[in-house]
């Protein structure tokens, strides 16, 4: 049986060991992948650390990694639409296909979803088993070690459409949180044709990464007054859209303090306690329109994100900062912890 090198949570504590793990086999629905490139994760993050919900959804040993680019190598015998040699990359959630969301056009959302690399084997190894129905063909201009960066991208692009084609045109957004995600969705915000784009971190690398990515107004929310700041970029009258991509506590007050009537908020980053907020003064009274967000459609966000790439006004060429072999994989986490990088690329088998 052939060998393949691989990343792999061995037990129930901190860390990451290089293993040996065998090549998996293509069942009839797959496509077996040989992975040319894969990108770290906040989820990934939270996996190494072994953080409390790690410790409450992980059962090590576990090969885990969900982003990724790489080439088919072997077709399942029912598989359709796919041929050895594509490029493709990986929608992370495994759906049913079967339950009441999957058979409404809602499988993001599937009652028995599973995730790549958290309850299922991930792509930081040499080789991965996709479902077909998971893999989503690249361009074979599409370098690897930018394609696995998609996955970010469509969490962006999903929530800056709101999962629906919400006009931006004209309209003053405000970005908490410019970890890649937030700081791509800047560009996907310019690009969708928002007037005023203003990234909120407490990170001046971040900061000045969300700038290239077209942010117009940066707010340190360490060191300034962040409603006052927006108020004052708005004319006092707050920000028509609220994005949240932080999870931070403190950015769900200041994303509707900062909000304009009527305006909408659209939630991704994940808090990790429950957060207060004034529901009367910050939802109700203003009006607020609220969505919560998760994942990508699939795979609507997939065409679109696509689409917004090969126009050329989305690139995401600058947000990969780092790069390493898979064998420097705890030089690549430090550095992902640091809070001084966008995207870390690792390749395997090096
Ligand atoms: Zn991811
Ligand atoms: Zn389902």
């Amino acid at each position: 049986m052939a060998k393949m090198m691989a990343l792999q949570k061995p037990t129930a504590a901190a860390g990451a060991k290089l293993i040996e793990a065998e090549i998996p086999k293509c069942g009839p629905l797959d496509v077996l992948v040989s992975v040319k490139a894969t990108s770290i994760c906040g989820t990934d993050v939270h996996i190494y650390e072994w953080d409390a919900w790690a410790a409450g959804r992980i059962k090590p040993p576990l090969i885990f990694g969900h982003e990724m680019a790489g080439e088919v190598i072997e077709v399942g015998n029912t598989v359709k639409g796919f041929s050895v040699g594509d490029h493709v990359s990986a929608e992370t959630h495994i759906s049913c296909g079967a339950c009441f969301q999957c058979r409404t056009g809602n499988s993001h959302i599937c009652e028995q979803v599973k995730i790549l690399g958290v309850d299922t084997q991930g792509v930081f190894a040499e080789y991965v088993a996709l479902p077909a129905s998971n893999a989503w063909k690249n361009d074979k201009s599409f370098p690897h070690d930018v394609a696995t960066a998609q996955e970010p991208l469509g969490n962006a692009v999903h929530t800056v459409f709101d999962g629906d084609d919400a006009n931006l045109a004209g309209q003053t957004v405000t970005m908490f949180g410019c970890g890649p995600i937030g700081t791509v969705a800047c560009a996907v915000c310019k690009a969708a044709g928002a007037n005023k784009v203003i990234a909120i971190d407490i990170n001046d690398y971040k900061l000045s990464l969300a700038k290239k990515f077209g942010a117009d107004v940066l707010i340190n929310a360490s060191t300034q007054d962040v409603v006052k700041e927006v108020l004052a970029q708005t004319n006092g009258k707050g920000a028509d859209v609220f994005l949240e991509m932080s999870g931070a506590p403190s950015a769900f007050s200041q994303g509707l303090k900062s909000l304009r009537a009527g305006g909408r908020a659209s939630i991704l980053g994940i808090p990790s306690k429950p957060v207060e907020i004034n529901l009367a003064t910050e939802i109700v009274f203003k009006s607020a329109k609220i969505q919560g967000i998760n994942g990508r459609l699939m795979y609507k966000t997939w065409y679109r994100a696509a689409s917004l790439l090969s126009s050329g006004k989305v690139k995401l060429q600058e947000l990969v900062t780092h790069k390493f072999p898979m064998s420097e994989f705890e030089k690549a986490f430090e550095t992902m912890m640091s809070g001084k990088s966008g995207k870390i690329v690792m390749y395997p088998g090096k």
